[in-house]
């Protein structure tokens, strides 16, 4: 196998900068054939710039960006019927219909994807005849969904392909995409759903102020081992190392303000018990108890923290 078989994209010391900004500050990445790949960071980040420069939009400032093995920009005819892009929004034809819309797309391509099949796909048979203008948002991203797969492509970009969509169409989204996948197609994926990105994401980056600043497998991302959170009320002055002794784990209870405490744990169910029976045993109530996994958007929210 040739080195570039393995990768569907390949990207080294992207850089874009518009006027005095520089909106990617040399961005490195590889996506695997086959694999969604999630790429997560704030507003502003320059996630946008960096899907546009891999789909050929974009000119490159400076790095080496190939996909497919090729350069967007300058072999972007022969890269354009490999690829699929999601666009936001706009840019259809508002007077034409849904079907129409999709027929259309399919004459820019070879071997195109069958319209009524695709539209089943997305769930707008029902919305077929109607015109582009009078879809509702989330038909209209399904709409854009299915344009971005009419040309049966070996790598498609989803800009944040949920929003707006109700929560139906949204779980039928996230199983299309894992059925893409399943049958070989890379996926690039934006989103601001935390979620969505654990759900679906083999791979993600967090990329912020144009830079990559965590990259891994939602659980790498997450820390290997589910770690667990415990937060708890409780009257103020508590005994913590008489607690942590109580609950076996030493060293992780903290108070937050007075009487808030926060315990960090590698599982919680044994624990929560064993809090719950020492509170009892020294008379201290128990209030507002909540348990949960550390998520992507824990994460999320640390490695950014300067934008929130
Ligand atoms: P969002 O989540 O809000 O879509 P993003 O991560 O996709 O953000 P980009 O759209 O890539 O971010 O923008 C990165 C930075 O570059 C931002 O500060 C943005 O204002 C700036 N920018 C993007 N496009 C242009 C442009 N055409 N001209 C000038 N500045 C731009």
């Amino acid at each position: 196998m040739d080195a570039g078989a393995q990768w569907a994209i390949e990207v080294a010391g992207l850089e874009k900068t518009y006027g005095e900004r520089r909106a990617v500050d040399g961005i490195s990445l590889c996506v695997a054939r086959g694999e969604v790949f999630g790429i997560l960071g704030p507003n502003g980040a320059g996630k946008t710039t960096t899907v546009e420069v891999l789909e050929g939009y974009r000119r490159a400032d400076a790095g080496s960006i190939r996909v497919l093995g090729l350069d967007p920009w300058s072999e972007g005819e022969a890269l354009r019927p490999r690829i699929g892009v999601m666009l936001q929004s706009g840019g259809l034809s508002p007077g034409l219909r849904t079907i129409e819309t999709l027929r259309l797309y399919t004459a820019f391509y070879d071997g195109a994807d069958d319209p009524e099949q695709l539209l089943a796909r997305v769930g707008l048979t029902d919305a077929a005849r109607t015109p582009v203008r009078r879809l509702s948002g989330g038909q209209y991203q399904r709409l854009s969904l299915a344009l971005a797969l009419v040309g049966r492509p070996e790598v498609v970009f989803l800009d944040e392909p949920t929003a707006g969509m109700d929560p139906r169409a949204r779980a039928a989204t996230w199983d299309l995409v894992r059925a893409l996948r399943d049958q070989g197609t890379t996926i690039v994926l934006t989103t601001h759903y935390l979620d969505e990105a654990e759900s679906l994401c083999d791979r993600i980056v967090i990329v912020d102020h144009g830079r990559v600043v965590a990259a891994g497998t939602p659980d790498e991302l997450t820390g290997a081992a589910p770690r667990h959170e415990i937060r708890f009320s409780s009257r103020p002055g508590l005994d913590l190392a008489a607690l942590a002794a109580a609950i076996g784990v030493p060293l992780a209870v903290c108070t937050e303000d007075a009487g808030e405490y926060r315990i960090a744990a590698a599982s919680d169910a044994r624990l929560v018990g064993d809090l719950a029976a020492h509170l009892l045993a020294v008379g201290a109530p128990l209030d507002a108890l909540s348990t949960g996994r550390t998520t992507l958007e824990d994460v999320f929210l640390q490695l950014t923290e300067e934008d929130a």
